[in-house]
């Protein structure tokens, strides 16, 4: 199993246009050993520089966006899209998870990945 396996199993989610609230409130986001390398390898593909924590805001937020999105982790695809990380903003995907599903999602991850 990969990670994109995993990153497949949750809906697409269109936040406001300009919106950055999650990305401004968790600090760095955590992520497992698969995803620090590829986010690692986006680095180097981009030639760009880890970045550092500014306090509750993620150091990949910049003033477009996530600067790191296609390698961003689970937690940031997630949020919004289950009943226990609802978006403050109330965007949600056509189709929310059931926390059913959003528990199967956490158990391949810390199974094939932690
Ligand atoms: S990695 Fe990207 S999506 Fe995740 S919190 Fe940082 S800026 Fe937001």
């Amino acid at each position: 199993m990969d990670i994109e396996d995993i990153y497949n199993l949750i809906p697409d989610f269109m936040c406001t246009d300009g919106c950055h609230e999650c990305c401004q409130n968790f600090g760095v986001p955590s992520r497992t050993q698969v995803e620090d390398q590829r986010l690692e390898a986006f680095l180097r593909k981009n030639s760009m520089k880890p970045g550092k924590a500014k306090g509750t805001t993620c150091p990949y937020l910049d003033e477009k966006g996530c600067a790191i999105h296609p390698a961003r982790p689970l937690i940031c695809r997630l949020y919004g899209t289950s009943p226990n990380y609802r978006c403050k903003m109330k965007v949600a995907p056509v189709r929310l998870l059931h926390e059913d599903e959003e528990a199967d999602i956490f158990y391949l991850y810390q199974t094939h990945f932690f």
